[in-house]
């Protein structure tokens, strides 16, 4: 079977450069380098970090007390992921007395500083995103009462009065398409509103280059990626809004489960979280078949 892979599938530089971050604080486990949550959402590549003993500690969105393993004499530090935190949570992880480094993207941090220097200026914040996710929870932070974070056409609806100044921006890797809509809908309303699309590069080169593959003729496509990894799923569900069947798989082993008989040309991406050493397996085993 003919494979045709996605220039952009897997890390992307935000991910490799917290990952980097982390194993050089580990020192070749040296070190223990505690993460507040995940700090990638890949089971494969978690377990491949553990053996530098970076271990997780938190929770995913970085809300609860953490508790470190009291038994461990190994000098330690704490690494911030990717996706950043709030203030309030950078001045809590810094209280606990270990080392600090952040690993946040700095892609994440311009937003970060749009929130924060518009909210410190009277402007109401809209947030698009998902109010679960810990990237979204670390930018509320930083508006506190004053953001205001939507999904869909029914939250804008149900805004409250924002006053006279609004600002918008989006998670990072949200669909574009949505929010040029949901931010027009937004200025019918408050037509002196910045936006800011802050969608990053990585995000929006991944959305089109699913795009390249369906223009190059893949009949079905494979995106690869960890079950609970959100950027994953969003490529996923924009694929198969390409009319293409679509396969949402952890690893080549998921290909045994599934019947490609039926295409001659699969096309193949990965989400940021996905690491290259799973995406070559895949396109080996999809070749082949
Ligand atoms: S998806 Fe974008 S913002 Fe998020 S870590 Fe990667 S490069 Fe940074």
């Amino acid at each position: 079977m003919k494979v045709i892979r996605a220039k952009s599938a897997g890390f992307c530089w935000g991910v490799e450069r917290a990952i980097q971050v982390a194993r050089e604080e580990s020192q070749g486990g040296r070190r223990t380098v505690y993460t507040d949550g995940p700090l990638i959402h890949n089971r494969q590549m978690m377990d491949a970090l553990g053996k530098d003993d970076i271990q997780e500690v938190g929770d995913y969105q970085s809300k609860k007390k953490i508790d470190f393993n009291e038994e461990n004499t190994k000098e330690s530090v704490v690494v911030v992921r990717a996706h950043g935190i709030s203030p309030q949570r950078r001045d809590y992880l810094k209280s606990l007395g270990l080392p600090f480094r952040d690993g946040t993207c700095p892609d994440v941090g311009i937003i970060a500083g749009k929130v924060k220097l518009h909210a410190e200026k009277g402007f109401s914040i809209v947030i698009f995103g998902d109010p679960e996710h810990p990237e979204v929870i670390g930018l509320m932070g930083y508006a506190k009462e004053k953001s205001y974070v939507v999904t869909n056409e029914n939250d804008i609806t149900n805004l409250p009065d924002l006053g006279e100044k609004v600002a918008m921006v989006s998670q990072s890797t949200m669909f574009t398409h949505e929010f040029k809509y949901l931010s027009n809908l937004l200025s019918d309303q408050y037509p002196d509103m910045l936006v800011f699309d802050t969608i990053c590069g990585a995000t929006k080169e991944r959305q089109s280059d699913l795009v390249d593959l369906v223009k190059e003729g893949a009949d079905a496509i494979v995106v690869i990626g960890g079950k609970h990894s959100a950027n994953t799923r969003k490529l996923a569900k924009l694929a198969a809004s390409y009319e293409r069947p679509t396969f949402h798989i952890e690893t080549a082993e998921d290909i045994e489960r599934l019947d490609f008989d039926n295409y001659d040309t699969v096309g193949v991406t990965a989400g940021a979280s996905t690491p290259e050493f799973i995406i070559r397996k895949v396109c080996e085993r999809l070749e082949s078949l």
